[in-house]
Parts: C-alpha cells; sequence; structure tokens
C-alpha cells in the first residue's frame, strides 16, 4: 500500500510551538495534542521507573511535512493519530455518540507510569481508560517493520494498532467500556469489546481510504487485502499476548482475549464495508 502521511506543505500536520509537548492542528478534528515523552531507562536495572526526573519530553517540531512523515518514525506516527482522531470528531457526532474527546498518545522507551499502573518496554500499545492515554514504545513497530513483514507491510500495522486502541477510547466515551461485565470464554462481553475496536479501525480505514483531507487526497492510498491481513497478523502476533500484569486491576480492556484471528478479521471488514457504529455493535451480534 501507498500511505501519504501528510501533505507535502504540511496542511494536515501544522505544528504550533509548545514548550512540553505540542500541539498539532489539521485535519478535520481540530487540535490534537500527542505528547513525546521519553524515559531514560532506570540505571539500575532498566526497568519502569516512576522518577519524574528521568522523564524526557522531546518536541516534534520537526513533523512538518509528509516527507517529514515518510522518513521519522514518530512524525508518521503522529500523522495517523492526527487522521484517526480528525475521523472520529466528526463521527462520533454525527452517528449519536457525542462529542468526541481528544485522546493523548503518548510515546515512551524503557518505562513509564501511567494511569493504569506502570508499563515497560515489552507491553505492547495499549489504551488506558483511567487517564485516557494511548501508550506505546515505537519498539513495538520496529519489530514489526523488521520481521517478515517488511516496510511496506508495515505501514498500514501502525496504523491499524493505533486505530484499536483508539477504538477503545471511542468505547470509553461512549460508556460501553463501562458495560463490561464477562471477561471469559468466546461471546463474553470481553471478547465483543476487542472485536468491536476492530470494527472501529475498520472504521477509519474507510474513511482513510476514501475521504480527502485537508491536502485534496485521502490518507491511505490503496489499502490491499494483504495490508489489511499483515497489520491483523502484526497485532496478534506482537501484541495482545505480551500485554498483561500492568493495571492493577483496573479496567484494561487489552488484557482480555481478542477473539479469533477469523474474527477479528471479519468485524475489521464489517467496519471497513459499513462505515457505521451501527453496523458495529458487536453486543447485539448473535454470532461474532
Ligand atoms: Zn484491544
Amino acid at each position: 500500500m501507498e500511505v501519504r502521511r501528510g501533505g507535502g506543505g504540511g496542511s494536515g500536520m501544522r505544528m504550533p510551538g509548545g514548550s512540553s509537548g505540542m500541539k498539532v492542528g489539521g485535519g478535520i478534528g481540530g487540535v490534537i495534542v500527542l505528547v513525546l515523552v521519553f524515559v531514560l531507562q532506570s540505571q539500575l536495572g532498566g526497568g519502569p521507573t516512576s522518577d519524574d526526573s528521568a522523564e524526557q519530553v522531546s518536541s516534534l517540531d520537526n513533523c512538518r511535512t509528509g516527507d517529514d512523515a515518510n522518513q521519522d518514525a514518530s512524525c508518521a506516527l503522529l500523522a495517523d493519530v492526527n487522521s484517526i482522531q480528525a475521523f472520529w470528531a466528526e463521527t462520533l457526532p454525527d452517528q449519536g455518540g457525542g462529542d468526541y474527546d481528544q485522546a493523548v498518545t503518548t510515546i515512551f522507551s524503557g518505562g513509564t507510569d501511567t494511569g493504569c499502573g506502570a508499563a515497560s518496554s515489552d507491553v505492547g500499545p495499549f489504551y488506558c481508560p483511567v487517564d485516557q492515554h494511548v501508550y506505546l514504545d515505537p519498539t513495538f513497530f520496529d519489530e514489526m517493520l523488521e520481521g517478515q513483514l517488511g516496510a511496506e507491510g508495515g505501514l498500514f500495522s501502525e496504523a491499524y494498532v493505533l486505530a484499536h486502541e483508539y477504538g477503545h477510547h471511542v468505547q470509553n466515551l461512549t460508556g460501553q467500556l463501562g458495560k463490561v461485565r464477562t471477561q471469559q470464554g468466546p461471546t463474553s462481553d470481553a471478547v465483543r469489546l476487542e472485536l468491536q475496536a476492530d470494527c472501529y479501525a475498520g472504521m477509519w480505514s474507510k474513511f482513510a481510504t476514501e475521504v480527502p483531507d485537508d491536502s485534496g487526497e485521502p490518507f491511505i492510498l490503496d489499502l490491499t487485502d494483504e495490508d489489511i491481513a499483515n497489520a491483523l497478523d502484526a497485532a496478534r502476533a506482537v501484541g495482545d499476548d505480551r500485554i498483561q500484569e500492568r493495571s492493577g486491576g483496573r479496567v484494561d480492556p487489552d488484557r482480555w482475549t481478542h477473539g479469533s484471528a477469523d474474527q477479528r478479521m471479519s468485524w475489521f471488514r464489517v467496519g471497513l464495508a459499513q462505515g457505521s457504529m451501527e453496523a458495529c455493535d458487536t453486543f447485539a451480534a448473535t454470532r461474532l
């Protein structure tokens, strides 16, 4: 696939300055905030640290153009987040889900404290409903890119993983996350929640491949079946099983089963084809 990350003139990725973190304007959704937090590894063992003095907040002021996004991994992630949140800022109210609140993505390495407890590098990307942040360590994506997928296969995989996590944020905003009761078994609420997040990722993918952004072209050009299959494979192989034991018993959807690969693909395609939250109501589905 070909992904165009931001326009050549940077119209989709304008970045007013900011001393801590940064604000990104552009897209349909208005202001989007993404904070890069690089936490230095503890000198004593490389584990997670709660020492605030060890945090470095870096600026993404260099992410101004599509070329930047294509050459810098962090700029690419930012462009994905920008597009995903622009989509939901428009779609959630349009489809009766209420206002969309922006969710910060925090990129860390080594380890970081979150509202859901300490997270270390071996944790895949996750959404924490307590502080409403998406957390990720870019090494998660490095592994995908260095693996059998190759760079081409990895581009959409990154975007898909982020869209899945922002799907959990949407579920938090709509109250669906708080209604989860059963967490075990193939038809549990937990599985339905994960499949719905995949369906929401499909909804964004439909938008990103069809609707022109500020640059006059869609964000994603030419999404293939292979891209989709690679993304779902990558999410399963690298992410889900490694996400564990850090929320201290708090609500954390990624600790739960995500459904079978076929189910995930199937619900992603429902979102991709139909683009509606109603179609993505896995909780009403008699068959998953
Ligand atoms: Zn999930």
